[in-house]
């Protein structure tokens, strides 16, 4: 392989991204290096994905394990792994069917999908339409931007599909109002991530899920960052006393390795008949092994107690960090997915800053420094990792104002 610097990246990738400024070449626990042996403190985890760390011994025992045996036979063929997986996925939760695909949004076109095609099947092609919230995210295929709530992610492209309703989150009143017979589902974050780490609030989720039942339409949680112990409880719908009818799971799911499913019940998964819709590489044996390895560490009382705990030491440690510096004017989120909202607005100096300090954290929405460390991440690495930040912090409040 050729020498590699970071300009190169803006010399051959499409110039769709603009990564921070190194090169990263290796990964431990909750610490990379880049290219210049410099480290870093991971409190972005790969965007909420990297539930274990870099490099954990048990998911690279599992995935190199997995490796020498079988990688890939595609949807024509049933595997070992891929079944006893998509098991112990019904097993957790209250789905009993699992459709695994390879990232988030591919796991809400499902979902979307499915919704219509079930509302076609039961009740006729009337029923289409989607119920969607403001600043939710829900993916980059064209369906799924088109359904988020960021016109950013859907403008310039041409003409969007149609049938897609967008209300203020957490207005029971306008979700009231906007619901008829002709809605096929709901879709929310639980807690939105992208849109600044704000938790739909339980009366919400209760109306929604009332509406969804009295007008014959399904209700999609989508958990892709919230799912996974990310909040302290396996999906975040648990503890909440109401089930969704299609749940979509990623990011944390494989530890980094891309997988995502799709869970649903019986009656509703009976509309997904053969060739209706698929994946190649969907839950291949190489990434269910891993995933399952994530899943069998993760789904024990011990570990989702700890990243609670840790979690309360993270937020403690940051509400001393701003009891100091008064940067933000909110930290909130729950388990290891907090978000910082910056006080003067404009959280990219504070990433910036935190960066240049050897902390790596990221943004949600333009104003809130969100951390989403992994779930195993020690409490040596939080107070270092905090310490740095709060190093950013300072360097940023002793930069002179711009004109
Ligand atoms: N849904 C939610 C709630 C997300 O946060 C994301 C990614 O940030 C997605 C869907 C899309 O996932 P992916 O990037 O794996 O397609």
């Amino acid at each position: 392989m050729a020498d590699v610097t970071r300009s190169m990246f803006d010399e051959y990738m499409t110039p769709n991204y603009a990564p921070a400024p190194m090169v990263l070449t290796r990964g431990e626990g909750s610490r990379v290096w880049d290219t210049d042996g410099r480290d870093y403190i991971d409190f972005a985890g790969g965007i909420a994905v990297n539930a274990l760390g870099h490099a954990a011994p048990e998911l690279v025992e599992a995935l190199t394990a997995q490796a020498k045996k079988l990688w890939h036979v595609s949807n024509a063929y049933a595997t070992d792994v891929s079944i006893g997986f998509a098991k112990t996925l019904v097993d957790a939760t209250f789905a009993d069917r699992v459709f695994f695909a390879n990232s988030g949004g591919e796991a809400n076109e499902a979902a979307l999908k499915l919704a219509r095609r079930f509302a076609v099947d039961r009740y006729g092609s009337e029923k289409s339409e989607i119920i969607s919230f403001d600043d939710s995210f829900h993916g980059r295929t064209f369906f799924t931007v088109t359904v988020g709530g960021q016109a950013k992610y859907s403008e310039g492209f041409g003409p969007r599909p149609d049938g897609v309703t967008h209300l203020p989150f957490n207005d029971i009143d306008a979700l009231g109002d906007a619901f008829s017979e002709k809605v096929c589902a709901v879709m929310i974050e639980p807690m939105q991530g992208e849109g600044g780490l704000v938790a739909a609030d339980l009366a919400f989720l209760q109306r929604a899920r009332a509406l969804c039942d009295a007008h014959g339409a399904l209700l999609i949680f989508d958990e892709v960052q919230s799912g996974m112990g990310r909040t302290g409880e396996l999906f975040a719908y648990m503890g909440m006393g109401l089930v969704p009818d299609i749940l979509t799971t990623a990011k944390a799911l494989g530890g980094g390795i891309p997988i995502a499913a799709m869970l649903t019940t019986n009656d509703v998964a009976s509309s997904f008949v053969v060739g209706t819709h698929g994946s190649t590489y969907g839950g291949n044996p190489l990434v269910t092994s891993v995933a399952q390895a994530v899943f069998d560490i993760v789904n024990t009382p011990e570990f989702l107690a700890e990243v609670t705990r840790k979690a309360d030491l993270m937020f403690s440690l940051l509400g001393d960090i701003n009891d100091e510096l008064a940067v933000f004017s909110d930290i909130r989120g729950k388990g290891l997915w907090i978000g910082c909202e910056v006080a003067d607005g404009g959280a990219k100096p504070f990433v910036d800053a935190a960066l240049a300090a050897g902390v790596m954290t990221l943004r949600a929405g333009a104003d809130v420094v969100r951390m989403a460390p992994a779930l195993n991440i020690s409490d040596e690495e939080i107070r270092e990792g905090l310490e740095r930040f709060r190093s950013g912090l300072i360097s940023v409040s002793e930069q002179p104002a711009e004109d």
